[in-house]
């Protein structure tokens, strides 16, 4: 036992810190100064840790169940020699095998402090994909919480040591995992509001829109696009939907502000006019009355001349004013009727606007130009992590039977019926696209050949279960595919090609049937 007093300790227990090189961690303090003090080195009672790992610990049976409750009240009362009972305890309710799920896992956790200090690759192996861990998942969490980040980079630094102290870890990580629980909800609570306040937003445009029916469709499509669960697909989707509907708000603004003007203008001549005739009737009439009493006043037709003149006056006055307004306000009719026309021709610019926008108005499913884009991502995504891409292409079965005998109207709503079955068929992840009158292609990411054929027959089946109603007749759809899997370096308009020879191969084989190219 030191005759030092406590301050003089600690002060040495700094510089010998300093001296050897030592991190300045709690523990390496503890160590230090029980040295000086000549204190036994007793490490203290890691309570919180302990109780983590017991939490930990799966419960499975009522022995393992018992033998918990017994470690956890031994770490209640700082029993080393209760917890070492109970951990063994444990054990021996463990099956020993180490593929054999939960309470083997359990049983290497309760040993983890020996089996690191006995394999030290392994504890270094560990720690190493713990750093990775943590660093990846930082860019989900944010970095508004200051105090978090400074904790995570800590807690980094501390697990990248050469020699890291694996308790003072373990510690960081206890204090790590709740603030990354607050972080985690947050997160979530961000992203629960950000997608309510944009389903607001949709909801406004939609009722500012009433008039306009393709605006009303997209923002139904939006308001459908957006909802949960998202992925950076739907929103890539729901961002490329919003640009067409401010491009076409933007144009429509632009189109109600030049009528408006115009109406206002002539609105504004219109009353000029109107007070112009009111003025010259009202001084027409003054004049009439004036003269009306000058003539009952005269003795002589003398006295009569200079009044009658002044009539014949103010009677041509009347008329050249009457013809001046009219032929104002029937050029005002004219620019009322060109205005209109201008109306419906930029009706029509709009409408073929429209058309360039990516989605196709009666399915709903993308466009051509919408695939193209699709497909330019789906490859990239391809190249980017070495993922398979299938691209399908399916072509309704006698389709034109089906109009012939049924009406084009009919075959629109099958087409719909289709691209409905099949939306509901594929994955959030899974692009349609209708892709000429009665084909439709499908990309599906993260897919092999004989998985995007499975698929294809999967919505086959569907169909065949879900009839199209034309009125009260129940119809069956069928169709003939084409799966080609993206080959490498091969461009994606050539594995469309490749598809759609499958496809006509399928065709040939009689339809209703699915081929691999
Ligand atoms: P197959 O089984 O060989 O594919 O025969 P099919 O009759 O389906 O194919 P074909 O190419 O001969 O006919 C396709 C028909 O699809 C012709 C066309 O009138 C019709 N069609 C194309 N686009 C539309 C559309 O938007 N609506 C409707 N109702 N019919 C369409
Ligand atoms: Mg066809
Ligand atoms: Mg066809």
């Amino acid at each position: 036992m030191s005759d030092k007093k406590p301050f003089e300790i600690a002060r040495e227990t700094l510089k010998q810190i300093t001296a050897r090189k030592m991190l300045p961690t709690p523990i390496n303090y503890q160590n230090i100064y029980n040295e000086i003090a000549g204190v036994p080195q007793v490490p203290p009672f890691p309570a919180d840790t302990l109780r983590d790992i017991a939490k930990a610990l799966p419960t499975k049976t009522p022995g393992q169940q018992k033998q918990r409750g017994l470690l956890e009240y031994a770490i209640d009362r700082l029993n080393w020699d209760g917890v070492k009972t109970a951990l063994v305890a444990y054990g021996g309710f463990t099956p020993a095998t180490p593929d054999s799920g939960a309470p083997a896992g359990a049983s290497a956790l309760a040993g983890a402090e020996s089996s690191a200090a006995s394999a030290p690759a392994l504890t270094t192996e560990f720690l190493r994909q713990m750093g990775r861990l943590i660093e990846f998942v930082q860019p989900a969490l944010g970095s508004d919480d200051a105090r978090f980040v400074e904790q995570t980079t800590a807690l980094l630094k501390a697990i990248r040591q050469p020699n890291a102290d694996v308790v003072a870890v373990k510690l960081m990580l206890v204090h790590y995992s709740d603030r990354l629980s607050f972080a985690a909800e947050d997160q979530a609570e961000i992203r629960k509001t950000l997608l309510k306040l944009l389903h607001q937003v949709f909801e406004n445009i939609a009722e500012l829109s009433v008039d306009e029916q393709w605006l009303k469709g997209q923002m139904d499509a939006l308001m459908v696009a957006s909802a949960p669960p998202l992925s950076l697909r739907r929103l890539d989707d729901v961002e490329r939907r919003l640009s067409d509907v401010i491009f076409k708000q933007k144009d429509a603004k632009g189109r109600a502000l030049q009528a408006q003007e115009e109406m206002r203008q002539m609105l504004a001549t219109f009353i000029d006019r109107l007070s112009q005739i009111t003025k010259s009737t009202g001084s027409f009439h003054e004049k009439l009355e004036e003269s009306a009493r000058l003539i009952e006043q005269a003795k002589s037709l003398t006295d009569i001349a200079p009044v009658l003149k002044d009539v014949v006056g103010a009677t041509r006055n009347m008329a050249h004013d009457s013809k001046t307004s009219r032929d104002e306000l029937n050029a005002m009719r004219e620019r009322a009727i060109a205005t209109e026309e201008e109306i419906a021709k930029l009706h029509q610019e709009l409408d073929r606007v429209s058309a360039q926008a990516r989605h196709d108005p009666l399915t709903g499913a993308l466009n051509r130009k919408g695939l193209d884009e699709a497909v330019d991502r789906e490859v990239s995504q391809v190249r980017r992590k070495e993922t398979p891409l299938c691209i399908a292409l399916l072509d309704i079965d006698n389709f034109k039977k089906l109009n012939d005998t049924l009406g084009h109207a009919t075959g629109d709503a099958a087409l719909t019926h289709l691209a409905a079955v099949a939306r509901e068929c594929m994955r959030p992840q899974d692009t349609l696209a209708r892709y000429g009158g009665e084909e439709f292609v499908i990309l599906l990411p993260d897919t092999a050949l004989d998985q995007g054929m499975e698929a294809m027959t999967r919505l086959q089946r569907e169909l065949t279960k879900r009839f199209f109603l034309a009125g009260a007749e129940k119809i069956l759809i069928t169709f003939s595919a084409g799966v080609a899997q993206l080959a490498t370096d091969e461009k994606g308009a050539d594995a469309i090609r490749r598809a759609d020879q499958a496809m006509y191969l399928a065709k040939r084989a009689g339809k209703n049937r699915v081929v691999g190219a």
